[in-house]
C-alpha cells in the first residue's frame, strides 16, 4: 500500500484536465503530475539510495515542489520538507538530525546549503526554484516519464515532519504511509470532498497544514489546486470566485477582514474555509461570518497526529472550539492522575488511531515517554470537552502555571487583556518566584499610540479576574517572540521576564 496509489486511482478520468494552475496562469494537467512525477521518482530511484533515504528538501512553494513530494513518496522514500525561513544553524541542526541522503534547496541557497549537507553526509544535493529552474528538474528530463509506484508496508514511513518547535527543539514525527492514508480518507469524508470542488491553496508546503490537509484533499478528489506561492489578501480575494475550498490559518482570516473590499461577493461561490494550526479567535470567527455568510471550519491536529478533531460539516460549528475527534480517531481528556474528566472539566488530551505517528526520529525515549501504557499519545496540550462532546483548547501543558498552588491557564487572562482596546496581542507566562511556586507575568503589546500603564491595566484585570489569577507584572514589549511558523515562543519570555 502506497499513499500514492490512493491518489492515483482517483485522478479523474479525463487526465488532460487541471490539476495545478498557477497564480500566474500556469496549468499542469493530471497527465503532467502523473508524468513528472514519474521522471523525478526514477531519477531518485537510479541514485542507488539505501532502503527509508530521506529526501530533504527546502524549497519555495511550487507544483514542482509538490511533485518532489509526491515523486518521493512514489519511489518509497522518506520525505522530509523544511520551513524557508530556516538558516544555516537551523539547517545544520535538522540535517544532522535526519541525515537526509538527498537534500534539495533553492538555487540561490546552494553554496551553503550544499556544504551543510555533504558535511551531514547527504549523498546528493540538487537545487530547485519556484520557476522550474535548477539541476533536479535538469536531471529528471532525462528519464523516463512513467514509473511503477513501489509497494510499501503500510507502517513504513512516507514522511518525517518537524514540529514547530514552539515549546523547544522542534522534534522530527515519523509518520507511516498508513499514517497520511487513514486521515486523508477521513477528511475527504468529513469535510464532503465532491465533484467540481477547487481548491485555493495558499499555505506553504513544509508542513502538515499545506502538505498533507489541503493537498491530499484536492488530490484524493480529483481536485483542482489553485496554487499562491504564499498567502496574499488581494490575490485570495481575486481567486475566491473561481475556487469551493479554502484552507488557511487564523491569521490569514484576520488579514482577510482588514480588507475593506473583501466580503459576500468574493465567497459567493465557496463551499468551505478551513482553520487550524493555531487557535482562532471568536472574534474572528463571527465577523467572517457576519461579513461573507460563511462559518469557518475550526480543526485541532499536531504534526505527530496529523488531524485529530474537526467541527462538523454538517451540524452546529462553534467558535472557540475544535470540534469532535474525526471517526476513527479516539481522544480523551484526563487528570494527572490519568482518571477521564468530565465534560467542562480542564485536563491533558491524549489520543489514539491510525493517524498517530509512529515515533519520534531518534529519539527512543523520548517517544516512549510521551506514550501512556495503553498506547495513547499524550499531546501536551491542555483542553475540555462539553457537554455535546466538542473539544476546546485550553493551552499546552508546559504553558500552564501552577502559582500558591492554584492552576492558571494563560489564555483565560490573554482574553480578558486582548480585550482592552490598546492592547493588540498578550502573552502570560509563569516565571519562578520564592513564595508562589510560579508568579503569573503578562508580556503585552499596545498599540503605538497607546497611554496604558502597568497600575492601569492591572487595576482592570482585578476587577474581572480572581485575584490569584491576577499576573504580579505586566511588561510591555513591541513584539513577541515567534518561531518560523509565526507561534508565539512562551519558553523565549519566561527565560527573559524570569527576573519578575
Ligand atoms: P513543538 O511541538 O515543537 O513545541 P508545535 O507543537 O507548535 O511545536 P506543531 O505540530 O506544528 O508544532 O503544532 C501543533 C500544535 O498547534 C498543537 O499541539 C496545538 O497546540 C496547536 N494547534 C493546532 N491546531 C490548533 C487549533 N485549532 N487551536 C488551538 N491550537 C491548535
Ligand atoms: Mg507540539
Amino acid at each position: 500500500m502506497n499513499l500514492y496509489t490512493l491518489f492515483e486511482v482517483r485522478f479523474p478520468q479525463d487526465r488532460t484536465a487541471c490539476s495545478i494552475e498557477t497564480h500566474d496562469g500556469l496549468y499542469y494537467s493530471w497527465n503532467d503530475l502523473d508524468r513528472a512525477t514519474a521522471k523525478i521518482a526514477n531519477l531518485l530511484a537510479g541514485l542507488d539510495l539505501p532502503p527509508g533515504a530521506r529526501i530533504a528538501a527546502q524549497v519555495d512553494k511550487s507544483p514542482e515542489a509538490l511533485m518532489l513530494y509526491l515523486a518521493t513518496i512514489r519511489a518509497g522514500f522518506v520525505y522530509l520538507p523544511l520551513n524557508t525561513a530556516y538558516r544555516a544553524a537551523e539547517m545544520r541542526y535538522f540535517i544532522d538530525d535526519a541525515k537526509p541522503s538527498v537534500v534539495v534547496c533553492a538555487p540561490q541557497n546552494f553554496g551553503w546549503v550544499s556544504q551543510i549537507a555533504f558535511a551531514g553526509g547527504a549523498r546528493h544535493v540538487f537545487t530547485l526554484g519556484d520557476d522550474r529552474s535548477g539541476s533536479l528538474l535538469v536531471r529528471a528530463t532525462h528519464q523516463s516519464n512513467s514509473f511503477a509506484t513501489v509497494d510499501k508496508d503500510p507502517d513504513d514511513l512516507a514522511a518525517i515532519l518537524y514540529t514547530s518547535g514552539t515549546t523547544g527543539r522542534s522534534k522530527g514525527a515519523m509518520l507511516t504511509h498508513r499514517n497520511l492514508a487513514s486521515n486523508a480518507e477521513v477528511l475527504h469524508d468529513a469535510w464532503r470532498w465532491q465533484a467540481g470542488d477547487v481548491l485555493l491553496h495558499a499555505l506553504p508546503l513544509f508542513h502538515v497544514h499545506g502538505l498533507f490537509v489541503a493537498s491530499h484533499g484536492a488530490l484524493l478528489n480529483g481536485s483542482k489546486m489553485i496554487f499562491l506561492p504564499k498567502f496574499d489578501s488581494a490575490d485570495v480575494i481575486r481567486l475566491l470566485p473561481r475556487a469551493t475550498v479554502f484552507m488557511g490559518v487564523p491569521t490569514y482570516y484576520v488579514r482577510l477582514l482588514a480588507e475593506p473590499q473583501f466580503g459576500r461577493d468574493a465567497c459567493a461561490g465557496m463551499r468551505l474555509f478551513v482553520s487550524g494550526s493555531a487557535p482562532l479567535l471568536t472574534d474572528t470567527f463571527s465577523e467572517f461570518a457576519q461579513r461573507t455568510g460563511h462559518t469557518i471550519l475550526e480543526r485541532y491536529g499536531m504534526s505527530e497526529t496529523t488531524m485529530l478533531t474537526s467541527n462538523p460539516y454538517d451540524g452546529e460549528r462553534i467558535g472557540g472550539t475544535v470540534g469532535l475527534p474525526l471517526p476513527g480517531v479516539s481522544v480523551r481528556v484526563v487528570k494527572s492522575g490519568g482518571a477521564l474528566c468530565a465534560p467542562e472539566e480542564i485536563g491533558d488530551i491524549q489520543v489514539k488511531g491510525p493517524n498517530v505517528f509512529k515515533g519520534y526520529w531518534d529519539m527512543p525515549e523520548k517517544t516512549a515517554e510521551e506514550f501512556t501504557q495503553d498506547g495513547y499519545f499524550k499531546t501536551g496540550d491542555v483542553g475540555k470537552f462539553d457537554v455535546q462532546g466538542y473539544l476546546s483548547i485550553v493551552g499546552r501543558s508546559k504553558d500552564l502555571i501552577i502559582t500558591g498552588g492554584y492552576n492558571v491557564y494563560p489564555k483565560e487572562i490573554e482574553a480578558v487583556i486582548d480585550d482592552i482596546d490598546s492592547v493588540v496581542e498578550s502573552a502570560v507566562v509563569g516565571v519562578p518566584h520564592p513564595d508562589f511556586g510560579e508568579a503569573v507575568t503578562a508580556v503585552v503589546v499596545v498599540q503605538p499610540d497607546s497611554t496604558l500603564s502597568e497600575a492601569d491595566m492591572l487595576a482592570y484585570l482585578k476587577e474581572r479576574i480572581a485575584n490569584f489569577k491576577v499576573p504580579k507584572r505586566v511588561h510591555f514589549v513591541p513584539d513577541l517572540p515567534r518561531n518560523a511558523m509565526g507561534k508565539v515562543q512562551k519558553n523565549v519570555l519566561r527565560e527573559q521576564f524570569a527576573g519578575g
